[in-house]
């Protein structure tokens, strides 16, 4: 479907937009920067969170890592610490390992062009348009689920946004509006009104200054627009985590690759297809590390958590085991736990199911 010509003409989107931007942006640290380096940043933690919950993060990166070269030389285990809570943890390492590149490949200088800025590790074509307009005022157009938004409502385009091959209809009209005198002033104002007037669930479609151009709510297709189908749903996944301790001594083990939380840190784990752990298999699965275990020595009750990503939902039980001896050094070789104090544990990057688990937990 195209309403493209008989409901706005394109100066007027942008030209409306820009109008109202300066009067409705909130100030945001990372719109009074030209810094790439700056600008990445906060596109990286605002793909995983809303502003309000990224500012902290955007500060505690910007602060620890004042430029690229700070963050490559950062511990991989402190910038995973920092991002603890987003979620998504590849994305750390890779916003990690991109920062290297730039400083190896780039002599620590972000590509000034948006086909250069696609060749970094990680950055795809939201981030690349956001740092080339943002940054080097390049005619670009971002999409982002805003921008998506906006357009669908606006122009009546019904192609489904969930589905990659549709991405193109919206790049080639966002690229036809976007202006060659004010590109990121442009992808700033079209972001900016999906996420303040143009919302998802309640947009302000009264005090709308594109009311009477808008194809959705002159044909009463707001709550329709934009069609997204829906993703598959959630595996659920059973974890019993084994916390093994002996006297200050807790047991811990980095995640390996090809699983979520890859370089998190948890306890031991037995996963199985139910809620269950029978005690046998309890007892198995402790003899198994080489420790020694009647079920007299695991504290009762038991803490469920339920935990929900994208695409698998964790339900994770926490068995808290009283060693008589400390594990073998056989045994942390071959499971991978290491020894650990309750303080330096709390240092250690954690998904936050763990973290959540410990600080109510573990005194
Ligand atoms: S009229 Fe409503 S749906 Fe249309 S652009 Fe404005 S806020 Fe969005």
């Amino acid at each position: 479907m195209n309403h493209l010509l008989s409901s706005v003409t394109h100066p007027f989107f942008a030209k409306t937009l820009l109008e109202w931007y300066p009067r409705h942006r909130r100030d945001l640290p990372w719109r009074h920067t030209r810094d790439p380096y700056a600008i990445w940043l906060s596109e990286v933690i605002l793909q995983q969170t809303r502003v309000k919950q990224g500012l902290p993060y955007y500060f505690t990166f910007i602060n620890s890592y004042p430029t690229v070269q700070h963050l490559a030389a950062a511990p991989e285990d402190e910038v995973l610490r920092h991002w603890q809570g987003l979620g998504y943890y590849s994305r750390a390492r890779n916003m990690h390992h991109t920062a290297q590149q730039v400083v190896r490949e780039y002599d620590s200088q972000f590509p000034t062009s948006y086909a250069g800025l696609l060749q970094l590790r990680g950055v795809g074509q939201y981030t690349a348009a956001a740092i080339a307009s943002f940054a080097f005022n390049e005619q670009v157009a971002v999409l982002d689920g805003n921008v998506f938004r906006v357009l669908a409502r606006v122009f009546g385009l019904t192609q489904d946004i969930a589905a990659p091959a549709n991405r193109k209809v919206f790049q080639q009209l966002a690229d036809t509006l976007i202006p060659a005198d004010q590109p990121a002033e442009f992808n700033q104002a079209i972001m900016e009104f999906g996420a303040i007037q143009c919302t998802p669930l309640k947009p302000d479609c009264l005090f709308c200054p594109l009311q009477s151009h808008c194809y959705a709510f002159q044909h009463g297709m707001v709550s329709e627009l934009p069609v997204k189908s829906k993703a598959k749903a959630a595996r659920t996944r059973f974890f019993h985590y084994l916390v093994l301790r002996h006297a200050d001594t807790i047991y811990m083990r980095k995640r390996g690759p090809k699983d979520i939380w890859e370089g998190l840190y948890d306890f031991h784990l037995q996963e199985t297809e139910s809620g269950e752990l029978a005690a046998v298999a309890l007892v198995a699965a402790v003899e198994a590390v080489g420790g020694q275990l009647d079920l007299q020595q695991v504290e009762e009750p038991v803490q469920a958590m339920r935990h929900v990503l994208s695409h698998q939902k964790v339900e994770a039980k926490f068995h808290v085991v009283w060693l008589q001896e400390p594990l073998p050094a056989s045994s942390l070789q071959s499971t991978g736990l290491a020894a650990f104090s309750s303080s330096e544990i709390e240092e250690l990057p954690k998904p936050i199911l763990i973290a959540n688990y410990i600080s109510n937990s573990i005194k």
